[in-house]
């Protein structure tokens, strides 16, 4: 029995996020996180979208709110616009995420959004710009040591 990722790669799920939402295997790109992370949203596995954000952000997400809005949103797919390497460790990833209107609107709205990744020990993990960030001149979200301005806050 195999069906199709929801993420949209044409791939079964096994060969393609599945691996990564078990834990097996690590994204080993920005772009391969995002489609893993939306395709966790749409089989409403919270747990990996928190665990993919970067670590010092986990404990600001609140997990009912994003399984209240998993399982209230109705998603329609994924377009990847484009991927793009910034430095060493960043890379953003510009896409749209389709979803169905409100119910008994008969439309699909799109999340239009450019995401930052980055890399910490060979993993790549998703910034997340909307939860409390430190100043510009505190230490950066990802742990490299750097100002937050002279590290990912330049990208955000
Ligand atoms: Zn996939
Ligand atoms: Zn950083």
């Amino acid at each position: 029995m195999t069906s199709l990722c929801p993420c949209q790669s044409g791939l079964d799920y096994q060969n393609c996020c599945q691996p990564f939402h078990l834990g097996e295997r690590l994204p080993e790109s920005a772009t391969q996180l995002m489609r893993s992370r939306y395709a966790a949203y749409v089989l409403k596995q919270i747990d990996y979208v928190i665990n993919s954000t970067v670590p010092s952000q986990q404990k600001l997400l609140d997990a009912n709110l994003l399984q209240e809005w998993a399982d209230s949103t109705q998603w329609l797919g994924l377009q990847i616009l484009r991927a793009q390497t910034l430095d060493k460790t960043h890379s953003a990833v510009e896409f749209k995420a389709f979803f169905a209107g409100k119910a008994g609107e008969n439309n699909k709205q799109a999340h239009h959004e450019l995401s930052l990744f980055v890399q910490i020990d060979q993993r790549w993990y998703f910034v997340d710009p909307t939860v409390p960030l430190p100043t510009m001149k505190q230490p950066c979200v990802c742990g490299s040591g750097k100002k937050f301005k002279y590290c990912c806050g330049a990208y955000l």
